[in-house]
């Protein structure tokens, strides 16, 4: 569409794929184009977000869509709400049947900040949003333990799976956030690892980075099938 094309160049939206989503003009379309939950949209006025970064209003609709993505902006760009957003959305609400979520992140620290931005963003929904803690990836009985969406290290989730005490063979969606550091090498295997435990077939996988080193791109290549490229501003800017 011709109006897609001059909104997209307004806000340095770049992108490449087949059949993508109109980007968001406001968050109210979340609730007219998606049927998103209203608990949702109130906790975005609540954190103060007025309107969509470029990522958001790009990516975004492409996650709703159920269309893989492999998305890179600029730090601080809000790309943390862009896949915890898709994600509340389409798991609905909280359920029995394990872990349906993970996001990959490189640092514990990372980890334990996209933790407290999930919680913020599902607050006054029952959901069971879990870090991956040193004492949690030892434990014995993840089976019995309620997780809805699991946020870890590739380390200790591999750690965890190696257990056996991990299935994450219902996993629906899979984010590899902060992926140019993912994909380094000290942690390359581990992510690998993790992307195979995922064996759900019909798993939806998304990459973000910051920069779009050739590994990234590679790897991205041989991850998903059919993803939308989202890049916001220039290439390694
Ligand atoms: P990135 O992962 O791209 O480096 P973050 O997801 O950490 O960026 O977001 C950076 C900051 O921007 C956070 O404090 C976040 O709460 C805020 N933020 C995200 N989306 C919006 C928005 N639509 N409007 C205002 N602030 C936002
Ligand atoms: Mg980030």
């Amino acid at each position: 569409l011709e109006r897609d094309a001059i909104f997209r160049k307004e806000h340095n939206i770049h992108v490449s794929g087949s059949n993508i989503p109109s980007p968001l003009h406001s968050f109210a379309e979340l609730r007219s184009r998606y049927k998103c939950r209203l608990y949702l949209l109130r906790n975005l006025t609540e954190l103060g977000f007025k309107e969509p970064t470029p990522i958001q209003r790009q990516a975004i609709p492409v996650l709703l869509s159920g269309r893989e993505c492999f998305a890179c902006a600029p730090t601080g760009s809000g790309k943390t709400f862009t896949f915890v957003f898709p994600i509340l959305v389409k798991l609905k609400h909280t359920s029995k049947d394990g872990v349906r979520a993970v996001i990959l992140s490189p640092t514990k620290e990372l980890a334990a900040q996209t933790t407290r931005e999930c919680r913020k963003l599902a607050k006054g929904k029952k959901f069971y949003i879990r870090s991956m803690t040193k004492q949690l990836a030892k434990s014995n009985d993840f089976s019995k333990l309620r997780c809805d969406v699991l946020i870890s290290t590739p380390l200790r989730l591999q750690f965890a799976i190696r257990k056996g005490k991990l299935d994450l063979s219902r996993v629906e969606f899979l984010v590899l956030d902060e992926s140019d550091k993912l994909f380094e090498a000290g942690m390359l295997e581990q992510v690998d690892f993790v992307v195979k435990a995922c064996s759900n077939p019909s798993i939806l996988r998304s990459l973000f980075s910051a920069t779009l080193p050739d590994i990234v791109e590679d790897r991205a290549r041989t991850i998903m099938h059919d993803a939308v490229r989202v890049i916001i501003g220039r290439k390694n800017s």
